[in-house]
């Protein structure tokens, strides 16, 4: 019998745990006949009643597993941690616990690669409903620039909702970074991809858990963590500027040769000493940008730490099935 782990990332998901397990259980009770399934769940540090829910439901049934972190480290490093426990399995998927991602399509999924030779089968939204316009519109914004100024194309409907043969999550893996943008590691290992249309859903209870902050953060995360074009781009507006200054030179001299009482050098050197101030900020900001990624990724913290769990890392999926 093959394998399917499904990872779950939960921040703060008290509300809609209970929905979503019973909606999920019953996905796993269809696939029951070709599929051992296991549950895990990655507790992101929540401060509500997650933990106990989830052990709760661990408790009752031995196909939940829960890896909870010792504070919330974010999205990103939850499904790493879940994918880092169900490499084992050989196919892993990846949902989140509010029911916008509808667990009714695994099944659909698992067919496009058991049975048409797919790596990958990943939603797209088909439309931004329960979206607020702005959001929206932030996000095809920063999706166009990624595009334009980075090697990796990113489609702007794609969601982190997907299920993976085990050989691509192990490529996935593989990629060592501390700042992680899934949406451009995914799109960075390839693999043979099969999009399915999937219609955005309300959350089933609770609240967003992305303020603008975060995602503005996420947004520049991906960017910086794709293209080096911003360096280049620098570095051409301080070629740019250095034509502008040297032609200013040039028609001060010029007038002055011309004219030997001309006095327009006052306002040249002014314009001269901020444009050049404006460039080595400018320079010096996108610089540090890059640096504090260095930083980071020399560094080499772990990616998270892990509390509690009922699982051993890694091995539960070899040994129990
Ligand atoms: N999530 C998480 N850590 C965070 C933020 C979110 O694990 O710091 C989880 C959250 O519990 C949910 C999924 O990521 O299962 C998507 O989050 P949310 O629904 O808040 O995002 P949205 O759907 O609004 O983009
Ligand atoms: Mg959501």
């Amino acid at each position: 019998m093959k394998t399917l782990a499904l990872v779950v990332p939960c921040y703060n998901e008290q509300d809609v745990l209970p929905y979503f397990y019973d909606e999920i259980s019953r996905v796993i009770a269809v696939l029951s006949e070709d599929y051992r399934t296991e549950l895990v769940f990655v507790d992101d540090g929540s401060k509500d009643k997650t933990l106990p829910i989830l052990k709760d439901l661990a408790m009752r049934d031995p196909a939940v597993k829960y890896i909870s972190f010792s504070r919330n480290f974010g999205k990103e490093a939850a499904m790493l941690a879940g994918m880092d426990y169900a490499v084992h399995a050989d196919y892993i998927g990846i949902l989140d616990a509010d029911l916008q991602h509808s667990p009714d399509l695994i099944p659909e999924m698992l067919r496009y690669i058991t049975e048409e030779g797919y790596d990958v089968a990943a939603a797209k939204r088909s439309d931004r409903e329960g979206e607020g316009k702005f959001k929206s519109f932030l996000s095809a914004s920063f999706y166009k620039v990624i595009n334009k100024i980075s090697d990796i194309e990113i489609s702007e409907s794609a969601q982190d909702f997907r299920v993976m043969k085990q050989d691509v999550v192990r490529s996935i893996l593989s990629m060592p970074e501390n700042i992680r943008f899934s949406k451009g590691i995914f799109t960075w290992v390839g693999f043979n991809v099969k999009w399915i249309d999937h219609k955005n859903r309300e959350r089933a209870a609770g609240n967003t858990k992305w303020s603008i902050r975060k995602l503005a953060k996420y947004a520049v995360d991906g960017i910086l963590g794709y293209t080096t074009s911003p360096l280049r781009l620098s570095f051409s507006c301080g070629i740019f500027f250095f034509f502008c200054m040297l032609a200013a030179l040039i028609y001060t001299l010029v007038r002055f040769c011309i004219d030997h009482t001309y006095n327009g050098t006052l306002p040249l050197v002014f314009a001269a000493v901020f444009f050049t101030g404006a460039v080595i900020l400018c320079c010096l900001g996108i610089l540090g940008e890059y640096l504090a990624r260095v930083y980071t990724e020399v560094k080499d913290r772990p990616k998270y730490i892990i509390a509690q769990t009922n699982t051993l890392k890694n091995n539960i999926l070899e040994k129990e099935f």
